[in-house]
């Protein structure tokens, strides 16, 4: 049973579960409200711990997450932290590259973005951040909520509105699967990930900066992105039966040398033997829920509320927008919390899952289709529709990366210029044809000037056609 908390605030006070990157964004947000704020973090503070626990995986942030950002005033502090990147880089089997630009993005890493997050949410006043406090259980009735410190010691403590940013495997959200008419999925996607260095050559660079380099080989995929410090972390997504299946370094190189032989003198052979087995693949999962909301008195955001599988570049800057939706909404509202977490539950969920739809689904295309012929000639025709009718046509992949259209939005007109593409393709594929047929019975060509002679050509075709 839950004790009662020992102080009576008169404030209204908002507890941010997790303070991962969504919720030291959150906190700010709430700050600069004037709302009093605690954030709880079952981590000690990562800027005082000597080790850091997991790992520094780098992310990339576009146009949602930076708008978020400069909500707070922490668009440039971040990106400034940052490299900027341009385009996806195809390696080929053979070693042969080919950009794809996409415009601006900036690749950030996990660790200072959150650490300069939180160093600015303990700017205001009204912010006060727990470290290791690990929410144990709480109660959406009351508002009150159970932490375990380390020392194994318990506190209670009271909010009036608690808001669950505490990642994929939430713990506040488990009260919510226990309640009636709350819609839950999670699905965990066949293939594990596994981060692996490259270090610089000579002080610079192992391969061209400001580019997601990518290693599309259907089943696997491999993807480097470049860090500050002039390593690239590569990103290794293979299915985990296919993974297991390595257990000796010479596998690891004979694996290699089969689907990223490019790779193995940049990452190095010897390191790559090591590194292959310093620590397991990582799964994936993706989360779906609904409503994201308990009355007026608790509220998902981020991963918490949609774990989205990583194929998109996404998760961390739906969770960013997240914030200020939340934030739109309470301002449109008046801080009215009843109304205001109806309203952010009935506008983003369409929009979350919308995003864990197209996650889903670049999953596929980013192993695969990027290899396809069709696939690229399509990326070229939008490409150049959106130049020449920039407010018609307008690529998904932008739409998604490089606007705040509404995600769900996004889809809908996605599927829309699709077919409407796809239609006028047919018909100039179908046009082109006709017009030759036309011209070669306008201006029947000269049989004697052809380099085949008439009677070959004749033969070769009905050598096509017969079965
Ligand atoms: P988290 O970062 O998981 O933070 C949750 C916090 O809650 C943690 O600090 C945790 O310690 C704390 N916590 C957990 N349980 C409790 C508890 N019981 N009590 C108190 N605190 C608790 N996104 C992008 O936008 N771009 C990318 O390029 C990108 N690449 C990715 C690549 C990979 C391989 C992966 C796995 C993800 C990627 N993402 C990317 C997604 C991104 O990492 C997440 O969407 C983002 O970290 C979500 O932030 P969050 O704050 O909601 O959750």
């Amino acid at each position: 049973a839950m004790e009662e908390p020992s102080d009576n605030r008169q404030k209204k006070v908002v507890a941010v579960v997790g303070g991962g990157l969504v919720g030291a964004l959150n906190a700010c947000f709430f700050a600069k409200r004037g709302l009093d704020v605690e954030v709880f973090e079952s981590r000690e503070d990562i800027r005082q711990a000597k080790v850091v626990k997991g790992r520094s995986i780098n992310l990339a942030l576009s146009h949602r997450g930076r708008q978020a950002l400069k909500h707070v005033g922490m668009e440039e502090k971040i990106v400034s932290q940052g490299i900027p990147m341009h385009a996806r880089m195809i390696h080929s089997l053979n070693g042969k590259q080919s950009p794809i630009p996409y415009g601006k993005k900036s690749q950030v890493n996990r660790l200072p973005a959150t650490y300069k997050l939180t160093n600015h949410s303990e700017t205001y006043p009204n912010a006060k951040l727990n470290f290791d406090h690990k929410l144990q259980d709480w109660s959406a009735e009351k508002g009150l909520m159970t932490f375990v410190r380390s020392d194994g010691t318990k506190e209670h403590i009271q909010a009036d509105l608690i808001v669950g940013c505490d990642g994929a495997f939430s713990a506040i959200r488990k009260q919510f699967l226990r309640r009636s008419r709350f819609n839950y999925s999670q699905t965990y996607i066949p293939h594990g990930y596994m981060e692996l260095t490259m270090p610089p050559i000579n002080g610079e660079f192992a391969m061209k900066p400001n580019y997601l380099h990518i290693w599309p080989r259907n089943t696997f995929m491999m993807i480097a992105l470049p860090n500050l410090d002039k390593t690239f972390t590569c990103t290794l997504f293979m299915p985990f039966d296919e993974f297991e299946k390595i257990t000796t370094g010479d596998q690891v190189i004979e694996f290699f040398q089969k689907c990223f032989p490019d790779s193995i003198p940049l990452i190095g052979a010897d390191a790559l033997r090591e590194d292959y087995f310093r620590l397991p693949a990582q799964a994936m999962v993706s989360v779906k829920c609904s409503p994201y909301h308990i009355g007026d008195k608790c509220v998902l955001m981020g991963d918490a509320a949609h774990a989205v599988v990583p194929f998109y570049g996404q998760g961390m800057n739906a969770g960013f927008e997240d914030c200020i939706v939340f934030d739109e909404i309470m301002e449109q509202f008046n801080e009215d919390l009843a109304a205001v977490l109806a309203e952010y539950s009935r506008v983003r969920v369409p929009d979350d899952h919308a995003i864990a739809d197209l996650a889903m689904y670049n999953y596929v295309e980013m192993r695969a289709h990027v290899n396809s012929k069709w696939f690229l000639f399509r990326k070229h025709v939008d490409n150049i529709l959106h130049f020449v009718m920039p407010k018609t046509i307008i690529p998904l992949y932008t739409m998604v990366t490089f606007t705040r259209t509404r995600y769900h939005k996004a889809v809908e007109r996605w599927q829309w210029q699709d077919k409407v593409i796809n239609r006028g393709l047919l018909f100039s594929a179908a046009g082109a044809a006709l017009g030759g047929v036309f011209l070669l019975i306008k201006n029947p060509p000269d049989v004697n000037k052809l380099s085949i002679p008439a009677e070959k050509m004749w033969s070769r075709l009905a050598a096509l056609r017969s079965p």
